[in-house]
């Protein structure tokens, strides 16, 4: 924790430095993504800098109830910024967007990915980014956080822990629930998050679930969500969301994965495991990343190309299991 400090310390002084911060986070924004933007956002402004924070795909309706999420933009208008914060994402490139002249730094807890200044703050045994930007904000001004601030906050950090199922440091993840609820009502966010489902997530459930497929003696189960799956039940890219969740919680499965034709031709992976084989090596052997028990990737062609590809890299770990 110690390195953790004074690395926040050097990064805090930085900032104190410049007049214009820029704030941006990975297309398909789960709450990580969302909850440390709209945070990091909103205390840059209360603090007196220029800033603009972008989510490509904008803020995804379930994190829609967060104040400051209607000021998030889509295009990338940082040009003029005196630096640009990464947060919660590998590479810049996880944002779609090309990277940029104007300096980055990126704040983030993935074990994978790439660095850019010698400001970046990258821990992986934070719970979530939202942890590592409540570090940033305490230590800058611990007085200007306040209840926006920290439901944006709180919603990273619940939704990254899966509801604190899963935490590389449980201690600290609890100490910033304890943090945050000491700060604000904290008692209907789940119920905002998890609770407001529209019913189209649940016709892609359906399919998803019907489609399962088990290997490697059920202990790997896939599934599949196509590109015409979205017209034909009214859902969008953001009603995915949680799908992956149903696949790894069947018992005997280790891993779960399920493979999202957002833009044809293109399977996203998003894959779970519960601690047996690192998906993140797994992922990044495919050219994606992420956490060991939550990674993705994207792969080209059809369906069987993806499943396969997937499935060759994959029998290397199949032992594991
Ligand atoms: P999800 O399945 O929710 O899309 O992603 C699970 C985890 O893997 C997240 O932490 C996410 O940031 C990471 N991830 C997903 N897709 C990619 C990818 O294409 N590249 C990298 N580097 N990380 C990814
Ligand atoms: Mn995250």
């Amino acid at each position: 924790m110690d390195s953790v400090d004074s690395k926040v310390e050097k990064l805090v002084k930085h900032f104190e430095g410049v007049k214009r911060i820029g704030v941006i986070s990975h297309v398909h924004p789960d709450g990580d993504a969302v909850g440390s933007v709209i945070g990091f956002y909103l205390f840059l402004k209360k603090i007196g800098k220029e800033t603009k924070a972008i989510l490509k795909d904008g803020v995804p309706y379930q994190y829609s109830f967060l104040d400051g999420s209607e000021e998030i933009g889509t295009q990338f208008d940082c040009t003029n910024m005196d630096l640009c914060v990464l947060l919660d994402a590998s590479e810049f490139s996880r944002t779609g967007f090309p990277k940029p002249e104007v300096p980055l730094i990126r704040v983030d807890h993935h074990k994978t990915g790439e660095f850019y200044s010698d400001y970046d703050l990258v821990v992986t045994h934070a719970p979530a980014t939202v942890s590592l930007v409540l570090e940033i904000l305490r230590k800058w001004n611990v007085d200007l956080i306040d209840e926006k601030i920290a439901r944006a906050l709180y919603t990273g950090l619940l939704t990254d822990t899966v509801s604190f199922l899963h935490a590389n440091s449980f201690t600290w993840a609890f100490k910033d629930a304890l943090f945050l609820s000491s700060i604000t009502d904290i008692e209907d966010i789940g119920s905002l998050v998890y609770e407001r489902k529209r019913k189209a997530f649940y016709y892609l459930l359906v399919r998803a679930i019907e489609r399962l497929t088990f290997k490697f003696g059920g202990k790997l189960a896939y599934t599949f969500i196509k590109n015409e799956d979205f017209p034909e039940t009214g859902a969008t890219a953001e009603d995915t969301d949680g799908i992956v969740r149903h696949v790894i919680s069947i018992d005997g499965v280790e891993v779960g994965v399920n493979f999202i034709e957002y833009e044809k031709g293109i399977w996203k992976l998003s894959a779970r495991g519960k601690g047996k084989v690192d998906l993140s090596l797994v992922c990044s052997e495919l050219g994606g990343g992420g956490h060991k028990n939550a990674a993705g990737c994207s792969i080209k062609g059809s369906l069987d190309d993806a499943i396969n590809n997937f499935l060759k890299v994959f029998e290397k770990w199949a032992g594991y299991l």
